[in-house]
C-alpha cells in the first residue's frame, strides 16, 4: 500500500458505528497501516432522523479521549494512533465549535458539512421545490460562507458530500457548471492554509471514486493546493482503508506526490 495512513476513522463513540476501537485497530495493522486517526462525530444542534436521540451525532468526548489514551499506550510502538474529531459546521453553531476545538488536544479536526441551512440533504425536504443543481449550490455556497467566518479545522472533509443523496446522486454533476462555486472553496481553503481530504467511501456509495470526485480534486491541485488527507470514513472495520490502491492511482493522476497526517494540528507530508 502506498498510503499508509486512514485519516478518517469512526468507533462506537459515534453515533452511527457499533465498532469498539480494539476491533479497529487490530483490522488496520493487520492492513499494514501505519497511523490511525480517529475523527468520531461532533455535530452541535444536528437535527435527528427518525429513531435518532437529538445528541445522536455529539461525543462523549472525555470518554473518547480516556479510551484513546488507553489505546496509544497499548498499541504504542505497533501503530501510531491520533486524536482527532470530524465537527459538523453550521453557521449558528461557529462559537461553540471554536469553544470545543479548544477544550481537547486534537491532532486533528475535519469540518464537515453534514446539514445546510438546518436541513439535510439525506431527506428529501432539502430537494423539494427547486432543482437538483440549485440544491448543490446552495450546499457549496453555504460552505463558503461557512469558511469565511470559521478557521479552527485542518481540512474540509468530504466536500462535494451533497452530491450522494440527491435524486440523481452525481450522474448530472458537470464539474464546470460549478467551478465557481468551487473555485471560491478551493481558494479560501488554500489562502487560509487548510486542506481538503479524498474520501474514499464515495466508491462504497457508489459514486464511482472518492469525495471530492477527481476534477475537484484535481482543480485543488492545480490552483496550488497540498494538503490533502485520506481516509476510508469506516464505521466499520472491514472498511478500513477500502479503495485506498484507487485513491493512491487517482491522486497521483491529480498531479499529487504527497498527502498529509496531522500530529498536534500539524501537517506531515508522506510520499504516495
Ligand atoms: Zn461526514
Ligand atoms: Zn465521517
Amino acid at each position: 500500500m502506498s498510503i499508509t495512513a486512514d485519516c478518517h476513522l469512526h468507533t462506537s463513540f459515534s453515533g452511527d458505528s457499533q465498532a469498539p476501537m480494539e476491533d479497529m485497530i487490530s483490522r488496520g495493522m493487520e492492513l499494514g497501516l501505519t497511523e490511525m486517526t480517529f475523527t468520531e462525530h461532533m455535530d452541535f444542534d444536528y437535527i435527528p432522523l427518525p429513531g435518532e436521540a437529538p445528541d445522536y451525532f455529539e461525543v462523549d468526548t472525555d470518554g473518547y479521549h480516556k479510551k484513546f489514551l488507553e489505546m496509544k499506550e497499548r498499541f504504542e510502538g505497533k501503530i501510531k494512533l491520533n486524536f482527532g474529531i470530524e465537527l459538523g459546521m453550521q453557521t449558528h453553531v461557529n462559537e461553540r465549535n471554536t469553544e470545543y476545538s479548544k477544550s481537547f488536544p486534537f491532532d486533528f479536526i475535519i469540518a464537515s458539512s453534514h446539514l445546510c441551512r438546518r436541513l439535510d440533504p439525506y431527506n428529501a425536504d432539502f430537494w423539494e421545490g427547486r432543482l437538483e443543481k440549485d440544491g448543490w449550490h446552495d450546499y457549496f455556497s453555504y460552505i463558503y460562507e461557512i469558511i469565511t467566518a470559521y478557521d479552527d479545522f485542518d481540512i474540509y472533509g468530504h466536500l462535494d458530500y451533497v452530491l450522494r443523496y440527491g435524486p440523481t446522486k452525481n450522474t448530472d454533476f458537470v464539474f464546470d457548471e460549478f467551478r465557481d462555486d468551487i473555485d471560491k472553496i478551493l481558494k479560501a481553503l488554500i489562502s487560509m492554509g487548510k486542506g481538503i481530504e479524498a474520501n474514499t467511501s464515495g466508491y462504497r456509495y457508489g459514486m464511482g471514486g472518492p469525495h471530492p470526485c477527481k476534477e475537484i480534486l484535481s482543480r485543488y491541485r492545480e490552483l496550488g493546493g497540498e494538503i490533502l488527507t485520506v481516509g476510508s470514513d469506516a464505521h466499520k472495520p472491514e472498511h478500513i482503508a477500502q479503495h485506498f490502491e484507487d485513491a493512491a492511482a487517482l491522486l497521483k493522476d491529480c498531479g499529487f506526490e504527497y498527502y498529509c497526517v496531522f500530529h498536534e494540528r500539524k501537517p506531515e507530508f508522506m510520499k504516495i
